[in-house]
């Protein structure tokens, strides 16, 4: 079979809920990846940060196997040898008291959520049901009903109503609006250290500082949906660690399966996470043998391969490069470690065009919110393989 008919066979059966490249992927190795017609291209998006450690990571790939040979699932109605040592690993490396195993990054998120109620309620003292939860305009927090009903993108809700009620949406970057948008029932604050769908979008410095401080004062609990920007992408283990920041909950997922599997988690304070009570809330695999052995071994990987230094240090690098093209297209490069956003332009004609003349010369990019030009490719990338990428990229820009 050619591209073509994978790709008449998706777009009959399949829904249309992506609007992919069509470029058809059957194989990959580190930051490489090879088309149906074995064209090779270098993986700049990274499946959205879930392969922050590259494709198949053969230290992932072992654990993975090595597990797969043992005990795959359990579920949690019995207790198996991988997920107590996930979770003492994840706490002693996040700086965290407990954490929670789930599978997708949204289910995390929904986790989080229904913490952040649950503490408003059993510690804060909010009256029944009357909890509040503020977050940003355009934000990206995943797709299930409750999470949508709180983004501020049109396309993302649209004929999926009613809302889930319970949520305040305000500025992002802009900490004067969290603290006139707190009440009495304001039991939570969620936020992206950086905003990655909504086009790489770094709020001012010191934002993320003064946020912590009026949740402090206010007695309101940070989130922080690190699924995109922690486990290294952006430069630190958690973007939030730039400004020596440590909210009370923090979402991860993607990379934390080294892209093998979906894994996700909650870590947080035990005063939050514990007061979930057997049966409050759970999940079929989340915590499974399978993930949990992957997880830890995909962490070790992270921290041997020093992947939030090399991300620091090629992201400056990788932008300080982008910004010294001399393109009529770019608006703006921004970012934090390696994750980067090129914006056009208005009259460029949108990102699209730009991505698939990328990809005819081998770099896989996505655009996202139709005029910035995501590049994020795997943290284990080599500078020259970096200096071959901006090669093809200015040649594009220019
Ligand atoms: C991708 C993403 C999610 C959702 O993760 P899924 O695994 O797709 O459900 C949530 N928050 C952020 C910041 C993300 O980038």
């Amino acid at each position: 079979m050619r591209t073509e008919d994978y790709i008449q066979l998706e777009d009959q059966y399949g829904a249309h809920n992506y609007h992919p490249l069509d470029v058809v992927i059957a194989r990959a190795e580190g930051v490489w990846v090879w088309d149906v017609e074995d064209k090779k291209y270098l993986d700049c998006l990274s499946a959205y940060s879930a392969l922050n450690q590259g494709h198949r990571h053969p230290r992932v790939i072992r654990a993975l196997i090595e597990q797969a040979e043992k005990i795959t699932l359990t579920s949690r109605a019995f207790r198996n040898d991988q997920l107590p040592l996930l979770a003492k690993e994840l706490c002693e490396l996040t700086g965290y008291e407990m954490m929670l195993p789930m599978n997708s990054g949204a289910e995390a998120v929904e986790t989080a959520l229904k913490a952040a109620r649950l503490w408003g309620y059993k510690v804060k003292g909010i009256p029944a049901d009357q909890a509040e939860i503020i977050v940003c305009s355009n934000n990206f927090h995943g797709r299930t009903i409750t999470i949508i009903s709180f983004t501020s993108e049109p396309l993302y809700k649209d004929g999926f109503g009613p809302a889930t009620p319970g949520f305040k949406i305000i500025p992002f970057g802009d900490a004067a609006a969290l603290e006139a948008a707190i009440t009495p029932n304001t039991a939570a604050f969620m936020v992206e250290p950086v905003q990655g769908e909504a086009g790489v979008v770094v709020p001012p410095e010191g934002y993320l500082k003064e946020v912590r401080e009026i949740c402090d004062r206010h007695n309101v609990l940070l989130i922080a949906d690190e699924i995109q920007s922690g486990l290294g992408r952006c430069g630190q283990l958690f973007a939030c660690d730039w400004e020596a920041v440590k909210p009370d909950l923090i979402t991860i997922g993607k990379a934390l399966s080294a892209g093998m599997l979906p894994v996700s988690a909650v870590v947080g304070k035990r005063e939050i996470l514990g007061l979930f009570e057997p049966g409050s809330h759970g999940s079929t695999f989340g915590g499974s043998p399978l993930a949990c052995a992957v997880a830890r071994e995909a962490l070790k990987v992270l921290v041997d391969e020093k992947l939030p230094e090399r991300a620091q240090e090629l992201g400056a690098y990788f932008m300080d490069e982008l910004r010294a093209i001399n393109s009529p297209h770019v608006k703006e490069v921004r970012g934090k470690g390696l994750l980067i956003g090129v914006e056009l332009k208005p009259e460029a004609g949108g990102a699209r065009p730009f991505c698939e003349e990328l990809q005819r010369r081998g770099i896989l990019a996505k655009e996202t919110h139709k005029t910035v030009i995501r590049f994020a490719p795997p943290l284990i990338i080599s500078k020259e393989d970096l200096d071959w990428a901006l090669s093809q990229i200015r040649a594009v820009l220019a």
